[in-house]
């Protein structure tokens, strides 16, 4: 039972690491990086575009 548990999660975790994001404007992947500013807050950065 266990065993059938873990393996689902599993197969969930890899299918969101699948979905990639993609620029709304350009429609190439679009990289998020986890920044953290100096106030200690982590924000999302999408890097693409520039924007
Ligand atoms: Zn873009």
């Amino acid at each position: 039972m266990a065993e059938k548990k873990s393996k689902t999660n599993v197969a969930a975790r890899s299918e969101s690491k699948k979905r990639v994001q993609l620029c709304r404007y350009c429609g190439n992947k679009v990289e998020v990086i986890l920044a953290v500013a100096s106030n200690g807050k982590r924000k999302m950065k999408r890097l693409c575009c520039g924007v």
